[in-house]
């Protein structure tokens, strides 16, 4: 059997943390079996489905790195063939018009509540002239439908309990239930893997699949996620769409690995490349029950992934954030270089892309606090001392640039940071920066001895006032 799994997202908003973590599941498990991945976009309600949706979900899942193997597939591309399933359970008898107005379709429902009926309107449609009204699938009213989820394990739903759900709209848009059958079914899936906010409609589906003679899907249907509150994880929680995650300097392996992580476990492993994930997970691991969104975490994880991910790989995504700030990598160190300087103290790219214009560009003043800590009576001195050094050696490296620090400062008879701290408040207009030689040799000679000299005049001003 050829594993094939799909995403199927409706384009009315963002693509939310909880979407993605259901397409990376389908990925996973169709990369782990050499299956295929497809993208469906669900915009049949015509209203609600947006363009701007509809990108954002490309954006995303390509951001994110979950390629589709076949799609996008659009829904409102399909009506005639959904047309033709609708008319195909109408002469098989699977389904018939419905014309019953709300009031009557509820004083219905009372009167066979009160009977103890299943609820049911053939009996009222049976006469109905075929030329306006809804389309009902006829559900079986006895025996029970069983849903082996790959996940959740046997549910059981009795057919006296669902009820026959409308199809087709009356101006003859299929609804939700059956497009999915159409489309699960067309597009050969294999496994249908989703939010459990959807296992009330699986037992429906089920048995619009048995009506149309179709071999059933597995379903996995994983939890939801919640917010710290234990409400569904919605805005107000913070940030919950995939993109938001990108713009606040996340990279998407962290994202991915945090996605999976809540909701899946190997033991008590907590990281996994892309690649051990795809070797490592089965649905079977997944949890039962609903997991708790925490941002804490998140961030943890994003700065263990900053620091020990391949340097070429972040700066990658360090380039983007950038380009964002307005910032021309052109002019300065490799990227890679200053992705190895940075790491250690940035959890996020945009921290460490604010952190870094300074290798790019001129700052615009010094920090306040830092400047009037260290630029003092004597502090142009030191600078000036340290300047001459630099200006005499020839080869700009971080351990002849460290030499020359240490040497001016027992030359001056100062402590070292007495040295450091005037330097790099001077050289990076911040009291905090990589370790001195990494941020000299990362500027190069030309910025850095501009820099010093800029700041002696300051200094100098300063103590003249
Ligand atoms: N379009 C549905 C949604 O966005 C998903 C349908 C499905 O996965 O079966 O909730």
């Amino acid at each position: 059997m050829t594993i094939k799994t799909r995403f199927a997202p409706s384009p009315t908003g963002y693509l939310h943390v909880g979407g993605a973590r259901t397409a990376l599941f389908s990925w996973l498990y169709a990369k782990k079996k050499g299956g295929k991945f497809i993208l469906r976009i669900e915009d049949t309600d015509l209203e609600r489905s947006t363009q701007a949706s509809v990108d954002a979900i490309f954006d995303g899942m390509s951001w994110l790195g979950l390629t589709h193997d076949e799609g996008p597939f659009y829904q409102t591309q399909r009506f005639d063939r959904y047309r033709e399933v609708i008319q195909q359970l109408l002469d098989q008898g699977d389904a018939y018009y419905c014309t019953c107005t709300r009031e009557e379709l509820d004083q219905l429902r009372e009167q066979q509540k009160a009977n103890k009926e299943k609820p049911r309107y053939n009996g009222k449609c049976k006469d109905a002239k075929h030329t306006e009204g809804v389309i009902r699938f006829k559900n079986p009213v006895d025996g029970e439908v069983v849903i082996n989820d790959l996940v959740k394990g046997d549910i059981v739903v009795a057919n006296k309990e669902l009820d026959d759900l409308i199809i087709a709209r009356s101006d003859g848009t299929p609804t939700y239930n059956l497009t999915v059958v159409v489309d699960d079914l067309d597009m050969g899936i294999s496994h249908v893997i989703r939010g459990d906010d959807h296992i009330n409609n699986t037992p429906r589906q089920i048995n619009i699949l048995k009506a149309l003679g179709a071999e059933l899907p597995k379903y996995a249907h994983v939890p939801m996620i919640l917010g710290s509150d234990g409400a569904r994880l919605s805005k107000r929680h913070g940030a919950v769409s995939v993109m938001q995650y990108r713009d606040d300097g996340f990279l998407p392996d962290a994202l991915l690995n945090y996605l999976l992580r809540l909701g899946w476990s190997h033991g008590d492993q907590e990281i996994f490349s892309v690649d051990e994930m795809i070797e490592l997970f089965e649905l079977e691991g997944c949890n039962v029950s609903a997991s708790t969104f925490n941002p804490e975490k998140l961030l943890w994880l994003n700065h263990q992934y900053i620091m020990h991910d391949e340097p070429e790989y972040v700066a990658k995504h360090l380039v983007w954030h950038m380009h964002k700030q307005g910032i021309d990598i052109s002019n300065g160190p490799d990227l890679v270089e200053v992705v190895k300087a940075q790491r250690e103290r940035s959890k996020t790219l945009v921290e460490m892309a604010t952190a870094s214009h300074y290798f790019y560009q001129e700052f615009e003043a010094y920090d306040e606090k830092a400047a009037k800590k260290n630029f003092k009576e004597g502090s142009d001195k030191v600078l000036q001392t340290l300047m001459d050094g630099f200006s005499k050696t020839n080869d700009w490296n971080g351990e002849k640039l460290h030499q020359i620090v240490l040497d001016t400062a027992e030359a001056m008879e100062l402590k070292l940071g007495k040295v450091a701290q005037p330097l790099r408040v001077a050289i990076s207009g911040a009291g905090v920066s990589p370790a001195i030689d990494v941020t000299l040799s990362l500027l190069g000679r030309e910025k850095t001895l501009k820099r010093m000299e800029k700041a002696i005049e300051f200094i100098k001003q300063k103590l003249d006032k």
